[in-house]
């Protein structure tokens, strides 16, 4: 049976949905071992929060080295991993660090590498929607262990419960990935709502805000929900970059998203189409993302929101 590497993603310390996901693509290809890399002493408790997925093994590695030099010393010990196990397909969540991590080990060990996809078959044929979603693409790494960056929240996960093989590694970290030394880091800022990518609601707004977040985020918070935005909104500084919905933003597959105020621009539906349910107040009943939605209002969200979250508050209590 082939062997599927997947490096397990986690949002402090704690393994996120991405890890699940990254696990149920690799089960359709082979058995699943996931590599924490963690800082020394921490090994454990991280990959203790590794609880759904199915994963056979876990093999931790601690270094302080992960903290200090960054990505380049994770991308030493994941290159080492790789070529020990030597599996079908190295799985990565797709994000920034993901991504480069990934093309780090590729070159390190002549591999071939495809990012953003949205799906991996058994065969580890990869798609990737281009051109903002308009466009399939099915590709295969004809080198080398397939190096696979998956977008978060494309893959159906399956919350099967985890009982891994826990197994401890050292891997050397050479002087090369030693020369930057990250000197100080600022956690992101968080309030109290939920991670975008993570939430199983989320509220956006875009340019029909006219700045003013504060319909949609009071929504939100009756719901539970994470905010995001349109790049219109946070081109236009409304709302941090951190929370843009698309193309060039993040990519979210909650249960609810509720688009208020947002046209339905390609770029925008790529980041959000594949929801299970799409809400979409606009005032112009042609707006394109109505077509995607499954329950629309017709109207200003600033008539619309306040009511609604009157009702929900009122239906909670
Ligand atoms: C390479 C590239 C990448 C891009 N990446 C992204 C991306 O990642 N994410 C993204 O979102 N966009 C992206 N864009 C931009 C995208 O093309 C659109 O310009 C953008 O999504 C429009 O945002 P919007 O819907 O908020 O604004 P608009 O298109 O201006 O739409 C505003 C909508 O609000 C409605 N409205 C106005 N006032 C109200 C009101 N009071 N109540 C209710 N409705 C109201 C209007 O009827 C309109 O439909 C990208 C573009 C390019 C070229």
């Amino acid at each position: 049976m082939s062997t599927v590497l997947i490096l397990a993603d986690f949002v402090g310390e704690k393994a996120t949905k991405s890890t699940v996901e990254l696990a149920t693509a690799g089960a359709g290809i082979g058995e699943v071992t996931a590599l924490v890399l963690a800082p020394a002493g921490k090994g454990a408790a991280l990959a203790a929060t590794i609880t759904q997925g199915a994963i056979a093994k876990v093999i931790v590695i601690e270094s302080d080295d992960f903290i200090q030099h960054g990505v380049a010393a994770s991308a030493d010990a994941l290159a080492h991993v790789t070529d020990q196990l030597k599996p079908a397909a190295l799985l990565i969540a797709s994000h920034a660090f993901g991504k480069e991590v990934a093309g780090r080990v590729a070159m390190k060990l002549v591999c071939g590498i495809i990012t953003d996809a949205v799906d991996v078959a058994p065969d580890c044929t990869a798609t990737q929607l281009v051109f903002g979603g308009s466009t399939t693409v099915h590709s295969k790494v004809p080198q080398g262990t397939a190096i696979i960056t998956v977008r978060p929240n494309t893959i159906t996960a399956d919350f099967v419960a985890a009982n891994p093989v826990i197994e401890n590694a050292t891997a050397q970290i050479s002087d090369v990935a030693k020369k930057a030394t990250v000197t100080s880091t600022q956690p992101p800022v968080k309030g109290g709502r939920p991670e975008l990518t993570e939430a199983n609601i989320v509220v956006s707004g875009g340019r029909g805000t006219n700045g003013d977040f504060g319909a949609v985020e009071a929504f939100a918070d009756s719901l539970g929900a994470a905010v995001g935005a349109s790049r219109a909104a946070t081109d236009a500084g409304w709302y941090p970059h951190s929370h843009q919905v698309g193309q060039t933003g993040k990519t979210v597959s909650p249960q609810l998203y509720v688009a208020c105020g947002i046209s339905g621009a390609i770029q925008h539906r790529a980041g959000m189409q594949t929801s299970k349910n799409i809400v979409v107040i606009n005032k112009d009943p042609e707006a394109p993302l109505f077509e995607l939605a499954d329950f629309g209002v017709v109207g200003d969200l600033f008539a619309v929101l306040p009511p609604a979250t009157e009702g929900v508050k009122a239906h909670k209590a």
